[in-house]
């Protein structure tokens, strides 16, 4: 009888999923018994039973329904133990939480060892939600990651960036950038299946599945998917098993028109450990870094995080802020976390004075210990010329004002002879020095746009993070 019934079950199945699918998830169910509306199915394992309740638990409802009306429950009987000869498989019992909403392509922590979690309705696709487009704040430091992203977020699998690679140091926003691609790829394309999962994570769960023998599993639901988004990639450094699996299924995805994404701490050539062939993979779509982000670009996001909690500033300190925080975001969030904990604590407002206590553990003042690479990176940032054109021949006039006024700011703010200072920019002569203050004097006095950007860098200047 019961058998009957799961075999209408699966022929209304058969019609609704692909036969690779029903071949893969359907066919192994084996129908146990059936009591008061509830069916009993035995499935191969955890992951198994996961899957099945985070892709098809919908298809299974209206299955059931439809053969045994409207209180029809499912129960999944699973295998946690093969067995051999002494012993029978041990199983254990779950009930399907088929009333609860779901929406189609979550996804839990893969462990064929726990419980845990079961029933849950876990995040799916394992995104944050408050990673978002609109909170990430646009600037020349991520505008070809941002609007790269962007595309792929439209037409995932279908742009040549694919995969898409991002990369950039700590706290530069790759994690919120992929999150927010794989957000909106959610929104634009419901039907789509998006996965995003941290490199440790992807190692875990295929150690796990190693040790369990669920390695077909594990690659068969990473096959599933249709968006994959890996963080770090980094992390796949030396381990061998790890990048044969994760090459498989990237070849997989990328021949059946699915998107990847990936983010990693370095360019792809720098991913030493990384096998050859994957790396050459990575630069098939699109390679984009994440920059330090400029003064307007931190002016931006400060003003952005005080407004999403409506917390008002004033206006120097917030440039404070941006000033003196330069390393990264995640940096720059910190300090104005403990401005706002410091000022509610102590019931005071949050003013220029606050600030500087709190960043005088951070920053230091310059007359200290400034140094001439420290000034020419600033100049070369602010400029936006590379630094070696600042010790270079070059005579191009962009790059001859950045030198002199690089020269400019050694002179004052360190403790350097000009013999010196001509040394650290490609062995010019003393002469050379003194001439660029002497021209960065004259343009001072002439030229009011050229003194509003020297008194800018003198602020600039004045304060560094120590990180
Ligand atoms: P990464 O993954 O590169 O280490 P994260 O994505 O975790 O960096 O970013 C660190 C923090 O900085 C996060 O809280 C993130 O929201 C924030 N952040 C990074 N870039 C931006 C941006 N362009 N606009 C707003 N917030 C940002
Ligand atoms: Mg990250």
């Amino acid at each position: 009888m019961y058998q009957q019934i799961w075999q209408n079950c699966l022929q209304f199945i058969k019609k609704n999923v692909n036969e690779q699918s029903f071949k893969t998830w359907f066919i192994p169910i084996v129908p146990l018994n059936l009591k008061d509306q509830v069916l009993t199915v035995q499935v191969p394992s955890q992951f198994f039973y996961e899957w099945l309740e985070d892709n098809y638990v919908h298809l299974f409802k209206q299955a059931l329904t439809k053969e045994l009306g409207p209180n029809a429950r499912l129960e999944y009987s699973m295998i946690v133990d093969k067995g051999n000869e002494n012993n029978q498989p041990l199983s254990v019992n779950i009930s399907a939480n088929t009333a609860s909403k779901h929406n189609g392509n979550s996804i839990r922590d893969f462990n064929p060892f726990s419980l845990r979690g079961i029933g849950t309705n876990d995040q799916s696709s394992n995104l944050n939600n408050q990673y978002v487009f609109d909170n990430f704040i646009e600037g020349d430091c991520n505008r070809l990651a941002r609007s790269a992203g962007y595309a792929v977020a439209k037409k995932p699998g279908i742009t040549s960036f694919n995969p898409l690679m991002l990369y950039g140091g700590v706290g530069l926003g790759k994690t919120h950038l992929v999150q927010a691609i794989g957000n909106a790829i959610k929104e634009n394309h419901p039907g789509k299946f998006v996965l995003y999962v941290s490199s440790e994570k992807f190692i875990n769960q295929f150690i796990d599945a190693l040790k369990g023998n669920n390695v077909q599993e594990f690659s068969n639901y990473y096959l599933n998917v249709d968006v994959l988004i890996i963080d770090d990639v980094q992390f796949f450094k030396n381990k061998e098993k790890t990048q044969e699996i994760f090459f498989h299924i990237f070849n997989h995805l990328h021949q059946s028109g699915k998107q990847i994404i990936m983010t990693s701490d370095c360019p792809p050539i720098e991913l030493h450990g990384l096998q050859e062939r994957l790396v050459s993979r990575f630069k098939w779509g699109l390679t984009a870094d994440l920059q330090h982000p400029d003064f307007e670009t931190r002016i931006a996001i400060i003003a952005r995080k005080l407004q999403a909690d409506g917390i008002e500033i004033p206006e120097e300190v917030v440039e404070y802020v941006a000033y003196s925080v330069d390393t990264n975001i995640r940096e720059l969030e910190g300090v104005l976390i403990s401005l706002v904990a410091h000022a509610s604590l102590m019931r005071t407002e949050i003013n220029l004075e606050l600030a500087k206590q709190i960043l005088k553990n951070l920053v230091r003042d310059i007359d200290s210990e400034v140094g001439i690479d420290y000034i020419q990176k600033t100049i070369s940032d602010y400029f936006r010329v590379p630094t070696e054109d600042l010790k270079a021949k070059t005579r191009k006039k962009e790059i001859v004002i950045a030198r002199q006024v690089a020269m400019y700011f050694a002179k004052d703010y360190t403790n350097h002879s000009l013999k010196s200072i001509g040394y650290h920019f490609g062995g010019r002569d003393h002469s050379t020095v003194i001439h660029a203050v002497q021209s960065v004097n004259d343009m001072i006095d002439t030229n009011a746009n050229f003194r509003y950007k020297i008194d800018e860098l003198k602020k600039r200047m004045k304060m560094r993070v120590l990180v």
